[in-house]
This record gives structure tokens, C-alpha cells and sequence, in this order.
């Protein structure tokens, strides 16, 4: 057993005074505050400590990263992610949700790239840390939360197309209002039917940059259509849906069935994992299937289909009310949140939030907040 990990603490010789931190997190939006510490800890391959190769774990002011302009990642796109939400419960505890699957997809994301596993403990003790030393960023704002990115990626200098032998992993947090201010309006969207997001043997199950970066030219391509997000078709036959460019998605029969489409391409998601659960806890009869386009548009409009969602960490349960595509056209149910999606969406987000009880054991309080 190697003891836990103890962090190098740098603390911000300037941190943001409160006066000014509390008009920024007043109404924070998503993704554009960020709060005054970052952790990072390094990778060298050779190093020989207790956590193999990684070494330096430090918790210090966020700040700009150097970096030679030969830099790995900058070439050959050597990087993943995780995305999760810290929230104070009503007991002044702050609580992560199933934080230790994210570590575990964050070396399953690791693997696919040929970088190196973070050790678990080192995963959960980095983000442990980070929330602890910002947690008087947390936004006071129902349903806001301190939003969490752990990334890493290939920080060595050098040209050559093999795996780099240096990393560097960060934690950066960003306070978040509440996505949507009242329940979750549905949104439109495009059936992208010249791009794809991921094909068989490739990286669409893995967290990485490179995947979103593909995906955001069919994503414009939604918005010029008046659309609010892209849905993805299989990359071979164009013709199952996959999801869309950062959310899964769920199917809701009117005989009480419920069917979302089967990992390989997609990313696994935590949100897509709970809500399964849940909705079997409703009755709901959940299945792993795949499903075809013109089956969705025939269903939605012989009133087959219910109603349809889509799910992910940033935007809990987001209800899909429209599908428009070169080739499609319909609505989903009166083209407005389904009940059973807000209610699915109410179960999570209450365990998340600590207002309803927690049968699964999903919430991790934060120690010594
Ligand atoms: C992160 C992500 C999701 C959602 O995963 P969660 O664990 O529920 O946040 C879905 N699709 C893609 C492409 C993603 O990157």
C-alpha cells in the first residue's frame, strides 16, 4: 500500500479578494470563471517513486502553462478529460458524484490514447484537494455547483509519432450557475448525415479532445440549421443512432419501455449509467439496443415513442423536443419536456444535491470541508 498523497501546497500569493469573487460567481454561467488554484502532477516515464512515474503532485496558483512549440499534444492531440460537479448539500458538506468512476474511465481514456494510468487514489486525492482549497468559490445559487475538469495530456517536446514519455495532469474548476434556470426547455436537434463522430476500433468511447474537435464542424452546421445540438449516426451504415456531440441518449415507449443505445462507439457515460438504474427503480423496463433513425421518425410519429432525452454531467437530463435533418423531420410527444424525463432528472439531480436519499451509495461528501 503506498500511504496517501501529499501535495506540494503553493498557495496563491493574490487570490481574488471576496468582494470581487462573489460578483463573479453571482451568476457564473458555465465554463467561463474559473476559481484561483489548479493542481498538477507530472509524469516521467523512468521516474521511479511510489506512484511509478507520476511524482510532484502540487497544488498551486492557476496560471498559464509554458510550453515548447514542440510540445506533443499540440501536434498529435495526445489528450483527454473528465468532467464532473461538486455541490454543497444542505448540511454544508460539499459532495462529488460517483467520483471514482471518473477515474476509472480516465485511464480507460488513457489506455485508448497509449498514456499513462493515473493511479485512483492520485485521481480522487487531486480533485479532493482542489475543492477543498476553492471551495468558498462555490456558487450560493440554487443548483449551482463548482464544476471539475481533470486533463491530461503529452507534454514532452519532440516530433516522432510513438507515445511521449512525459504527461502532465491538471485540475482546473470552473463555478457553474444552474444550466437552465427553471427545469430543462427541450431542445432541437440535427441528424448529422455526412459527418460522423466515431467509427468501430476508433477513439469514440475514450475522452478525448480529438473527438470534439470532430464534432464541431457538423455542430455549427446544427446551430446554421436552427438547431440546438447534432445527433451522430453510426459511422458505417448511417443509419443507428450513436448520441449527440457530448450528451447520450434515451428512448421512452408508450408501452413503459426504454432503450438506449449500446456502448462501442459511444461514450460511456456516469449520467447514461444512473439514469438507468433509476428509471428500472420507476418500473421502466431499460434496455442497451440499437436503434435506427427512420425507426425513431416512424415511432415519434405513430406516437409509438414518448419521449426522448438526452444526458451528461454539464446538463444533467436534457429533454429533446424537435429532430430536423436533410432527410427528417418531426417532433418528439407535444414537443416539450416528457414526464418521465423530468422526473428521472429530479431523482438525479436531489441525490446529487443531497435532497433526497442516496440508495446506491453514489455521493462522496469531500473531507474536511
Ligand atoms: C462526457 C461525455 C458524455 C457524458 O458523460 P457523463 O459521464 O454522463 O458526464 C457523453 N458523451 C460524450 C461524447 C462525452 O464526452
Amino acid at each position: 500500500m503506498t500511504s496517501a498523497p501529499e501535495f506540494i501546497v503553493e498557495p496563491h500569493p493574490h487570490p481574488v479578494d471576496a468582494v470581487t469573487r462573489a460578483a463573479m460567481i453571482e451568476n457564473p454561467g458555465f465554463g467561463s470563471v474559473f476559481t484561483d488554484h489548479m493542481v498538477t502532477i507530472r509524469y516521467t516515464e523512468g521516474h521511479d517513486g511510489p506512484w511509478g512515474g507520476w511524482h510532484s503532485p502540487t497544488i498551486g496558483p492557476r496560471k498559464a502553462i509554458p510550453l515548447d512549440p514542440a510540445t506533443a499534444v499540440l501536434h498529435y492531440a495526445q489528450e483527454i478529460f473528465e468532467g464532473m460537479k461538486a455541490y454543497r448539500h444542505a448540511d454544508g458538506q460539499i459532495a462529488l458524484f460517483r467520483p471514482e468512476q471518473n477515474a476509472l474511465r480516465f485511464n480507460r481514456s488513457a489506455a485508448r490514447l497509449a498514456m499513462p494510468a493515473l493511479p485512483e487514489e492520485l485521481f480522487l486525492a487531486s480533485i479532493d484537494e482542489i475543492v477543498r482549497t476553492d471551495k468558498d468559490w462555490m456558487p450560493s445559487v440554487e443548483g449551482g455547483s463548482l464544476y471539475l475538469r481533470p486533463f491530461m495530456f503529452a507534454s514532452e517536446a519532440f516530433l516522432g509519432v510513438r507515445p511521449a514519455k512525459e504527461y502532465l495532469y491538471i485540475v482546473i474548476v470552473s463555478p457553474a450557475g444552474a444550466y437552465f434556470k427553471s427545469g430543462a426547455p427541450a431542445v432541437k436537434i440535427w441528424v448529422s448525415e455526412d459527418y460522423s463522430r466515431a467509427g468501430p476500433g476508433g477513439t469514440g468511447a475514450a475522452k478525448c479532445g480529438g473527438n470534439y474537435a470532430a464534432s464541431l464542424l457538423p455542430q455549427s452546421e446544427a446551430i446554421a440549421q436552427g438547431c440546438d445540438q447534432v445527433v451522430f449516426l453510426d459511422a458505417k451504415e448511417h443509419r443507428w443512432i450513436d448520441e449527440l456531440g457530448g450528451m447520450n441518449l434515451f428512448f421512452l415507449f408508450d408501452d413503459g419501455r426504454m432503450i438506449t443505445p449500446p456502448l462501442g462507439t459511444i461514450l460511456p457515460g456516469i449520467t447514461r449509467d444512473s439514469i438507468m438504474q433509476l428509471a428500472r427503480d420507476e418500473g421502466i423496463s431499460v434496455s442497451e439496443e440499437a436503434y435506427a433513425i427512420d425507426q425513431w421518425e416512424a415511432d415519434a410519429k405513430s406516437g409509438k415513442l414518448v419521449e426522448a432525452f438526452a444526458c451528461g454531467t454539464a446538463a444533467v437530463v436534457t429533454p429533446v423536443g424537435e429532430v430536423r435533418g436533410k432527410h427528417h423531420n418531426f417532433t418528439i410527444g407535444a414537443g416539450g419536456p416528457g414526464q418521465l424525463t423530468v422526473k428521472l432528472r429530479e431523482k438525479l439531480t436531489g441525490i446529487q444535491r443531497g435532497t433526497l436519499p442516496d440508495p446506491y451509495g453514489w455521493v462522496r461528501t469531500v473531507a474536511g470541508v
